[in-house]
């Protein structure tokens, strides 16, 4: 249970003052819905205000306070353009105050005609005048706005305003308690780290790296402690040691040989299940590595000792393609594989379930489905999770909590993690690394194309359709909306279906599932030769007859995400392309990132390279590339406090494994605050 301390911060904002209904679907859309996320809300950065006395002492794109008289209100006609209202200074210079759309009302309210105002904002021209685009705060007094200011700037959804946000920050803040230290004394005094609620307040106050520097230490303990106690648990499970005697695997007709990679990590698999603690492994590999056939290995060894397996993915149509592949390369061994999603019901869905129970079915894959409580089985001995990165630590654990004895866990991805960054994500693990690539892969021709050069590109995709070849479309990703991706691919659809008609098809997150598995059978069946998809295509598809690929405003896309996105070509025996379609507006990052992805297919690379690129202050995660680690720590903090993070975390349970201490107890708390109790969780079993 979380304990009682911690109570005020997961209260909902609406608890906020001056926070309804209204304000809260803003503050969802950045994710924000309990106090704890809104005291952890840091500024994006700060700027320093000047306070000015006339608009002569202030020079453009400079942040000032001034008072200003309106004199004029000038709406446009229509009500569509800006609206204006025009203020003097103390000297009589004149100054627009601009608003665009709904944004003018508070305008009209605020600034009425002849009454002296204190207005912050950016000074810019605009023609011949002097104007503030949606300043920042307008007051009928000096209090608070006068003298030279440090102002937070925060990363803000539609609806919310810098001061609204400052103002919740500071309820926030006001109702964090103290809490017991859980850092490891010396090393505190070591780093010149302020104590947690210290550090919330001056990080929100100002530019202040020690502040910053604990609350991503804090997050980085605590995963590090999370993991630790997870492999602690494991350690004391109760599994069941298989060992396979290769009599389903003899029967395999493969029509290729295992690459060393793949043997050795199949060999440290059979190792790991052979023991009766349970397995906790990590496959990784490239995209196109061949874990499919190392997932499928490991299944028989799992039948062979009498057990079942369950394969795990991510999405329908992964599952879908993983169930037809395993049945057609199983097929000479007889394994009975099925097929368990939230979309088959009826007899279909019972009948599987009665095989799972009495043990005829041996291999069943599914989505998450699959371990639903109305789910068991006669024996499930180990559990294949595929493109792991969609699924939490958390989700992880759940899975391998059926049934009496702990099944074995084989975790596969394709995400090319930093080596640095394997620990932190994966701690708990065991790492398999399939390092090296089926023989015989092409390179995939890969061209970054402005975007300006649109109808080129659709000529070019035009040849390439009516050679007889399929191609993907990829539309530009919106951040934090999945909504506005549909509409982008719907209207690219839109567009391409009027040149290319039938041979077009869509494939969205949000379409019915039907109607998402027809696009991908007629595109699977050659029907459809162009597939015009949002990001839902990243993981898994395997279409080996699909040669090129477009990906719109290849920009927005991590490197990551576009590594992935590129793997679904270059699959086949065929030359393939791959065309980048970038914006004008290329930051010097973006075009480096671009240009590396032209140069390297070596998803390792690519992923040391963007860490580099990036460096520190953009955040690990989000859309990056689906892993949600941190969202505290950004990737420099990361790479520079991870290593003290985990011995630390390491020490604590060595010492104090059931958290019993005074500062295990400290510790079990920042696992509440950071959610990460699910390591608390196991505590409790032992
Ligand atoms: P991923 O690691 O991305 O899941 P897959 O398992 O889908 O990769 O394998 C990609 C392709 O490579 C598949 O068509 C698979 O049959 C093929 N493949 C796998 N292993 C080998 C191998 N050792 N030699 C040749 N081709 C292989
Ligand atoms: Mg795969």
């Amino acid at each position: 249970m979380r304990p009682d301390i911690l109570n005020p911060l997961f209260a909902e904002t609406d608890s906020l003052d001056g926070v309804g209904p209204k304000l809260k679907k803003p503050l969802e859309k950045l994710r924000l819905t309990r106090l704890r996320d809104v005291a952890y809300h840091l500024p994006e950065r700060f700027v320093m205000r000047r306070s000015v006395t006339d608009l002569d002492e202030a020079s453009e794109g400079e942040q000032i306070v001034i008072a200003l008289t309106p004199i004029e209100h000038r709406s446009s006609g229509t009500g569509r353009g800006p609206y204006r209202v025009l203020a003097q200074d103390a000297k009589g210079n004149i100054c627009a105050l601009t608003w665009f759309g709904k944004a003018s009302y508070t305008a009209k309210k605020q600034l009425p005609v002849g009454e002296k105002r204190w207005v912050a904002g950016r000074l810019d021209r605009y023609g011949d005048m002097l104007q503030m685009v949606h300043p920042d705060h307008i007051s009928p007094d000096s209090a608070g706005l006068a003298g030279n200011l440090m102002e937070p700037v925060f990363r803000l959804a539609e609806g919310l305003t810098q001061p609204r946000m400052a103002g919740m920050v500071a309820q926030a803040l006001e109702r964090a308690p103290d809490l017991a230290e859980w850092i490891e004394p010396g090393l505190l005094g070591k780093m010149k780290l302020p104590s947690w609620r210290d550090a919330l307040m001056l990080a929100h106050r100002s530019d202040h790296p020690q502040a910053r520097d604990r609350l991503a230490y804090d997050e980085l303990f605590a995963n590090a402690l999370a993991l630790m106690l997870v492999r602690q648990a494991n350690r004391k499970r109760r599994g069941q040691a298989l060992k396979g005697d290769g009599s389903r695997r003899d029967l395999l007709q493969l029509p290729f040989p295992l690459t060393g990679a793949q043997k050795r990590s199949l060999a440290e698999i059979e190792g790991d299940m052979a023991q009766d603690t349970p397995m906790l492994r990590l496959l990784q590999g490239d995209v196109g590595a061949g874990k499919t056939v190392v997932a499928l290995e490991a299944m028989l060894m799992a039948v062979e000792a009498g057990a079942q397996a369950a394969l795990l993915a991510p999405t329908e149509i992964l599952a879908r393609q993983h169930y037809d592949t395993l049945r057609k390369l199983a097929a000479p061994t007889g394994v009975e594989i099925a097929i368990l999603t939230g979309r088959d019901k009826g007899r279909a869905r019972e009948s599987v379930l009665m095989g799972l129970v009495d043990g005829s079915i041996d291999i069943v894959v599914g989505t998450h489905s699959i371990f639903q409580d109305t789910v068991s089985y006669r024996n499930l001995g180990l559990v294949v999770i595929d493109e792991q990165h969609r699924f939490g630590v958390s989700q992880r654990l759940l899975l391998t909590q059926k049934g009496r004895v702990t099944p074995h866990t084989l975790a596969m991805t394709a995400t090319p993690i930093p080596r640095t960054l394997v620990l932190a994500q994966y701690g708990e693990m065991d790492v398999s690394r399939l390092d090296e690539m089926p023989p015989g892969r092409q390179p995939i021709d890969t061209r970054v194309v402005s975007a300006t050069r649109m109808e080129d590109v659709v000529a070019g995709v035009e040849r390439h359709l009516s050679s007889g070849q399929q191609a993907y479309w990829v539309c530009p990703m919106v951040r934090d909306n999945e909504v506005d991706d549909t509409a982008a691919a719907e209207a690219r659809y839109a567009a391409l279906k009027h040149r290319f008609g039938d041979a077009v098809e869509l494939l969205h997150g949000q379409l019915p599932p039907e109607r998402k598995d027809a696009a991908m059978a007629r595109f699977a069946a050659g029907e459809a030769r162009l597939l015009v998809a949002t990001t839902v295509i990243e993981v898994g598809v395997d279409v080996p007859t699909s040669t090129l690929m477009v990906i719109e405003q290849a920009e927005r896309f991590g490197l990551a995400q576009l590594h992935q996105l590129r793997g679904r070509v270059g699959r086949g025996s065929g030359k393939s392309t791959c065309l980048l379609l970038r914006g004008d507006e290329l930051s010097e990052t973006g075009r480096a990132r671009l240009a590396l992805m032209r140069e390297t297919q070596d998803g390792f690379r690519l992923a040391e390279e963007d860490l580099a690129l990036r460096g520190g202050g953009e955040l690990l995660g989000t859309r990056q590339s689906g892993d949600e680690a941190f969202n505290i720590a950004t990737l420099e903090q990361v790479t520079r406090l991870l290593e003290t993070a985990n011995d630390d975390a390491r020490l604590l349970v060595e010492r104090d494994g059931g958290l019993e201490s005074p500062r295990g107890q400290a510790a079990r708390t920042l696992l509440y605050l950071l959610e990460r109790d699910w390591g608390v969780t196991l505590l409790r079993g032992g």
